[in-house]
C-alpha cells in the first residue's frame, strides 16, 4: 500500500504506481467494499486514480487494460463500470452543452445575489468553511479543502445535504467541488450534482440518510436528527436540447505543426501523430473553472499536469517543450506559431467547459492568421461519447464490445 500523501504528485509516474498498486483490488474486492468511506487515511477500497484519469496522465484504456489483464471481466465488472461513468458524463455533456452554459451562468448570479443577501452569504460561509454543525458534513469540508477529494460516497451525501438540508444552490455547491477538488470536471461534477437534485434523471433525487452514512462509514458519523428527511426534486425551466456530436478532426497534416498538451490531456504521447511536432507547448488555466478563487492544490496538480505531459511530449520529439499558465490562450498560441513558423497546432479534443472555450476562441483568431488548431478525439471517446444517451444503461450495455474494440 502506497502511503499517500495528501496530496499526490501530478505525474504519469505517479499515476501509473497508484494504478499498480490498487491492481491486486480492482476486482471483487472492490465491488464488496468500494462504497465504504473508511476516512481520508484508509482509501485502500478504492482507486484513488481519479485526478490522474480526469487530466489523462493515465487513460481510461490503459487502467482497463492493466485490470483486465489481472481480473476476469466478471471479477473486474464494478470498476470497469466505474471508469465507464466518466465516459457517459463527458458524451452525455457534449451532447446536451447548455447545461454547463446555463450552469456557468447560474454560478455567477447566484454569486451576485450572496452580497444582496446576509443571511444566504452567511449560510453559504457556515457550509465552505466547515461550521454548519453537521459533524459529518464539516469533516467532508474540512477534507475536501485539505486533500482535493472525496469518496464518491461522501460527494453524493455532501451534495445532499447541501442542497435539501441546508437549502443551499446546487450551483454554489457544484462550484465549491470544482474549485477544490483535484479531479474537478466540467462533466463529472456538474451532472453529478444535477442527479442528486433530481435534474439529471428528472424527478428522482438523492437523499442522504443517517443510517446509510452510519453503516457506510463504519460508524465514524451519526447525523441523527440533524438531516431533511425528503427531498424534493429541484424544477428548472430550461429545456436543454440533444445537439449531434461533431465529426472529430482529421489528423492528416502536411508541413509543420506544432502540439499543445492542455490540462484535458496530459497523457504527452502522440495522438497517432503523422510527423513528429515542431515545437511543444503545455498551457493550463485552472483559474477559469470558477468566478472564485480555485483551491490551491487543484490548481497546483492541473498545472503541474500539464507540465508533467508536455515535458514528456517535448522529449518524445527531441525538443524542449514550454510551458505557460494564462487565460489568454489565442495570443499565446499566436505568439508560438510565429515564433515556430507553424502551419498548424494539434491538441486532443478537449471536451465542453473552459478549455474547450479557450480553445475555440483561439481556433477562430488562428485561422484568422491562416494557421490551423486541429483537435483530435481519442478513439475511446469517438466509440464511446455516442453511446451516452438518457440513462447509463445504453453505454453499460455496450461495454463488451468497447472493452473488445480496446483489446482489453
Ligand atoms: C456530487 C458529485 C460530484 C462529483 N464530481 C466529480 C468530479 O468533479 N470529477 C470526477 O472525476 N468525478 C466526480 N464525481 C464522481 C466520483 O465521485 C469520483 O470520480 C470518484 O469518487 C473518484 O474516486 P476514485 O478514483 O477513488 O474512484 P473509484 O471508486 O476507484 O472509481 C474508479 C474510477 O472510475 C471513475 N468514476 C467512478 N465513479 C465515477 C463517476 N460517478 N463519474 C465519473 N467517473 C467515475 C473515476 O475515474 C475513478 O477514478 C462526483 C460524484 C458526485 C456524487
Amino acid at each position: 500500500m502506497l502511503i499517500q500523501n495528501p496530496i499526490p504528485d501530478a505525474t504519469r509516474s505517479r499515476g501509473l504506481e497508484t494504478l499498480a498498486d490498487f491492481l491486486p483490488r480492482a476486482g471483487r474486492a472492490y465491488a464488496e467494499r468500494r462504497n465504504f468511506d473508511l476516512g481520508p487515511e484508509d482509501r485502500d477500497n478504492v482507486s484513488t486514480l481519479s485526478p490522474f484519469i480526469r487530466h489523462r496522465l493515465v487513460l481510461e484504456s490503459e487502467v482497463l487494460a492493466a485490470v483486465l489483464e489481472r481480473h476476469s471481466r466478471e471479477a473486474a465488472d464494478k470498476f470497469v463500470q466505474e471508469v465507464f461513468w466518466r465516459a457517459y458524463f463527458k458524451g452525455w455533456l457534449e451532447q446536451h452543452p447548455s447545461v454547463w452554459h446555463d450552469y456557468r451562468r447560474d454560478v455567477n448570479a447566484c454569486i451576485a445575489a450572496l452580497e444582496s443577501d446576509a443571511d444566504a452569504c452567511a449560510a453559504y460561509d457556515r457550509a465552505i468553511t466547515g461550521a454548519t454543525g453537521i459533524d459529518c458534513f464539516d469533516a467532508w469540508t474540512d477534507e475536501l479543502v485539505r486533500t482535493g477529494y472525496l469518496h464518491n460516497h461522501a460527494r453524493m451525501w455532501f451534495a445532499s445535504i447541501w442542497v435539501f438540508t441546508l437549502e443551499l444552490p446546487w450551483q454554489l455547491g457544484a462550484d465549491f467541488f470544482l474549485r477544490h477538488l483535484l479531479d474537478g470536471d466540467p462533466a463529472s461534477n456538474t451532472l453529478s450534482w444535477r442527479w442528486v437534485a433530481g435534474l439529471h434523471t428528472k424527478g428522482k433525487t438523492y437523499l442522504a440518510r443517517v443510517s446509510n452514512i452510519t453503516s457506510y462509514t463504519n460508524d465514524r458519523f451519526n447525523p441523527a436528527g440533524q438531516l431533511a428527511a425528503t427531498a424534493a426534486p429541484l424544477i428548472e425551466e430550461a429545456r436543454h436540447d440533444f445537439v449531434p456530436l461533431g465529426a472529430a478532426d482529421s489528423m492528416a497534416i502536411d508541413g509543420d505543426f506544432g502540439l499543445l498538451v492542455t490540462e484535458e490531456d496530459c497523457i504527452g504521447l502522440p495522438l497517432d501523430l503523422p510527423a513528429e511536432p515542431k515545437a511543444v507547448i503545455g498551457m493550463s488555466a485552472p483559474s477559469l473553472r470558477s468566478p472564485l478563487a480555485i483551491g490551491q492544490a487543484a490548481a497546483a496538480f492541473a498545472a503541474s499536469a500539464v507540465q508533467d505531459g508536455a515535458a514528456r511530449a517535448g522529449e518524445c520529439a527531441g525538443r524542449e517543450a514550454e510551458f505557460l499558465e494564462s487565460s489568454r490562450w489565442e495570443d499565446a498560441l499566436l505568439e508560438f506559431a510565429g515564433r515556430h513558423d507553424l502551419g498548424a497546432i494539434v491538441t486532443a479534443f478537449a471536451p465542453v467547459g473552459p478549455v474547450a472555450e479557450l480553445l475555440e476562441r483561439a481556433a477562430s483568431r488562428l485561422a484568422g492568421e491562416g494557421i490551423e488548431l486541429r483537435r483530435v478525439r481519442r478513439g475511446y471517446d469517438e466509440r464511446a461519447w455516442p453511446h451516452a444517451g438518457k440513462g447509463y444503461f445504453k453505454l453499460k450495455s455496450r461495454i463488451p464490445e468497447l472493452l473488445d474494440f480496446l483489446g482489453a
